[in-house]
């Protein structure tokens, strides 16, 4: 089950970026059609065509200063993982404590 805290709403995605760099294999495409995938841009595209391209542990569409200001390159066209995470739950959280040693 997912845990949305209330502290959420003060979680600013454009300071923070933790859950877009917290793997090389996220994010993955899912249930992306055809037309969407073709909106982003293929030099994001992982080789294996399954998901965007990292380098380390982090996606290549994102721009910025890791905890202090950050954008998504794509946001409009994300993948569908990317819309799904939001601030406060389980994967935010845990992403920024790998990243900042604390969720909040
Ligand atoms: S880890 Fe949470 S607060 Fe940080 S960018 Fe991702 S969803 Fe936003
Ligand atoms: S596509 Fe954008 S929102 Fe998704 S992980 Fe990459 S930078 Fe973050």
């Amino acid at each position: 089950m997912t845990t949305v805290l209330s502290a959420s709403q003060n979680f600013d995605c454009q300071s923070c970026g933790a859950c877009c760099a917290y793997s090389a294999d996220w994010p993955r495409f899912s249930l992306e059609t055809e037309e969407e995938l073709d909106r982003i841009p293929a030099k994001f595209v992982a080789s294996d065509l399954g998901g965007m391209r990292c380098e380390t542990d982090r996606c290549t569409a994102l721009t910025g200063t890791l905890g202090k200001s950050v954008s998504c390159e794509i946001y409009a066209v994300r993948p569908i993982v990317c819309r799904i995470c939001m601030p406060g739950d389980d994967e935010c959280l845990m992403a920024r404590e790998r990243l900042f040693g604390t969720a909040a």
